[in-house]
């Protein structure tokens, strides 16, 4: 089994890491897998990259967004086993980039099942098309409403998990974090999107927010390879009031809470609470 982190978990390694690279001078870059920076190669990468100043760690989705100085941005998607660890000691062993700062710390990324990536951006313009290809609006923009979703889903037929792991409509929301909204706002898992009622958006939307809230106050969820920067574990598992909680009582009810597969994924919802479409047994 593995696990994608979502927003709360890569928002917590760029909270953690943050306040230590912002600044720092990337003095040596080693970039050892030639798979991480495809369609560039390992040497490519590491003189793009070395000298230059970290700006800023941002995000945007399930990215960390590297912000260099003079203007480069090294987009880094950790997929689902990647971590990146500050002075790991010892050395993990599955190391694919070694980053040394000036002041003597040092950035590795390991990645035991290598699906990590990281891309570069040559300028603001350019980042910005790579995610306005990819990604549709953060949940914690003020532009990210009720009437937003309604308004992407009022046509669609997808149904509404999957809708929301889509992450051109919504960025950063995973398998974790869709089950946990949509209990949170009581609609069922496969109910297609154009049949939610404008009140069932807002208690998506409200369910989006509370649960990536909810994730991001207990530092993510760590379950098997999520890491944060200390390789540290965030503790949000032992809060899921559905996921991973097959056949344990409903928090609300207390009926047997149910898995199903929707959208490829093992997902968890109460029977009781969050109906059924029609023809769709659970
Ligand atoms: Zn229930």
């Amino acid at each position: 089994m593995v696990v994608l982190p979502e927003l709360p978990e890569v928002e917590t390694i760029r909270r953690r890491l943050a306040p230590r690279v912002e600044g720092r001078v990337l003095a040596r870059v080693q970039v050892l897998d030639p798979r991480w920076p495809r369609p560039l190669t390992p040497r490519q990468v590491s003189a793009a990259l070395t000298g230059r100043r970290l700006r800023r760690l941002g995000r945007r989705g399930k990215y960390l967004v590297w912000e260099l100085d003079p203007e480069l941005y090294l987009v880094q998607h950790l997929r689902m086993t990647g971590a990146v660890l500050y002075d790991p000691a010892p050395e993990p062993a599955h190391v694919r980039v070694r980053i040394a700062l000036d002041d003597g710390h040092r950035l590795v990324f390991d990645d035991p099942r290598r699906f990590g990536t990281g891309e570069l951006a040559r300028g603001r313009a350019d980042l910005e098309s790579f995610f306005a290809a990819r990604l549709g609006l953060e949940p914690f923009d003020p532009a990210f409403t009720p009437s937003h979703l309604h308004a992407l889903g009022r046509l669609s037929r997808t149904p509404v998990k999957a809708f929301l792991l889509d992450q051109r409509r919504v960025a950063g929301v995973g398998n974790i974090y869709a089950d946990e909204a949509l209990f949170r706002a009581r609609v069922h898992p496969l109910r297609e999107a154009r049949r939610l009622t404008r009140p069932q958006w807002r208690a998506v939307h409200a369910g989006v927010l509370e649960a990536l809230s909810a994730g991001l106050a207990a530092d993510g969820a760590s379950i098997d390879d999520y890491r944060d920067p200390d390789g540290a574990r965030g503790s949000f598992q032992e809060e899921f009031l559905v996921h991973r909680r097959e056949d344990e009582p409903c928090p609300r009810c207390g009926t047997r809470i149910r898995k199903l597969t929707a959208a490829g994924r093992g997902t968890y919802a109460c029977p009781r609470c969050q109906r059924a479409p029609r023809r769709t047994a659970l």
